[in-house]
């Protein structure tokens, strides 16, 4: 079987590792990124390098956005020169980013419009997991769309789960980054305790970490404070916008997320000092308020 021509729309962090996924898997790529200078290396790798969403999606049968936020994929759809403009009739798209389910629905409406199936399917993952094809795909919409994409999925992750109608994958996309939030944030809190507090830090940290607190997402952000890396596989400011996106989302059904909200804040002050563009783990060097 052929493998179908897919889009890729936003070459950032995931995106970029993605498209280079489905190119070294052989499936034909049709590339776009709104700054063209980060498009560019895709071509030598054999990626089309589309001028437009609406060219990236008129050269391929499933179209994947992979942008920042509700802002930016509203762009990359339904923008004058969107995809929604360029995908030719029984295109599947696919949208990946981590946003609101209000968004999410409104999209899949316009797809639907215009007679598209549509699918929400968020990753877990970071950066090598884009690069090596080992996501886990978060999806919802119809099945009948899921098994037309399932042959990029398959080669884009480890495991793909079917969680229901369309908003289904965005929901438990925004449960599962405000819980990783709330634990970096908390481990931030920590960090700024043991050295108030003058305990040995190495130390501490090596018991938070081995102990029940170590979840991998605490492993993680101790892991890059140890090796003072904060190279970005997970942008802070990424991770600010889904602690957000999270207490809108529980606002609608009238729950306060009380441990998301206080997250928010410690992540708000990381980007105040200027960390917003590092890794999430970057919170830890936050310098949290004190009481007078
Ligand atoms: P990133 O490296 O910051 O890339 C963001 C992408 O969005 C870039 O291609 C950027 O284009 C594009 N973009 C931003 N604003 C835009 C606009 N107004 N119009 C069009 N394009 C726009 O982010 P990332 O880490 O790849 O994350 C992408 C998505 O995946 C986010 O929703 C994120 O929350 C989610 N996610 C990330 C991770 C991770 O570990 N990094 C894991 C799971 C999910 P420019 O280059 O032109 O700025």
């Amino acid at each position: 079987m052929s493998k179908p021509r897919v889009a890729i729309l936003g070459l950032g962090i995931m995106g970029g590792g993605m498209a280079n996924r489905l190119l070294s898997s052989g499936f034909p790529v049709a590339a776009y990124n709104r700054n063209p200078a980060k498009a560019a290396p895709f071509a030598s790798a054999g990626a089309f390098v589309a001028g437009s969403p609406r060219e990236a999606a008129s050269r391929a049968e499933i179209i994947i956005s992979m942008v920042a936020d509700d802002i930016s994929s509203k762009s990359v759809w339904l923008g004058e020169n969107g995809a929604l403009v360029g995908a030719a009739r029984g295109s599947v798209l696919i949208e990946s980013s981590t946003l609101t389910v209000g968004w999410i629905k409104e999209l899949s409406a316009a797809a639907a419009q215009r007679g598209f199936e549509f699918l929400d399917a968020p990753v877990t993952g970071t950066k090598p997991h884009a690069a090596s094809g080992e996501l886990l795909f978060l999806v919802g919409g119809s099945a009948s769309a899921l098994a037309m994409a399932q042959p990029v999925f398959s080669v884009l992750g480890r495991e793909t789960v079917y969680l229901g109608p369309t908003g289904s994958g965005a929901l438990l996309k925004l449960i599962n980054n405000f819980m990783c939030g709330v634990q970096a944030a908390s481990f931030a809190e920590a960090v700024s305790l043991i050295e108030a507090g003058g305990l040995d830090r190495a130390k501490a940290e090596a018991i938070l970490t081995s102990g029940a607190p170590g979840s991998g997402i605490v492993k993680r952000a101790a892991a890059s404070a140890a090796a003072n890396d904060f190279t970005p596989n997970f942008p802070l400011r990424l991770m600010a916008k889904d602690l957000g996106y999270a207490i809108d989302e529980a606002s609608q059904h009238r729950l306060p997320l009380q441990t998301a909200t206080s997250a928010l804040t410690v992540f708000k002050q990381a980007i105040t000092q200027g960390y917003g563009d590092e890794d999430f783990s970057a919170v830890v060097k936050a310098t949290l308020p004190k009481n007078a």
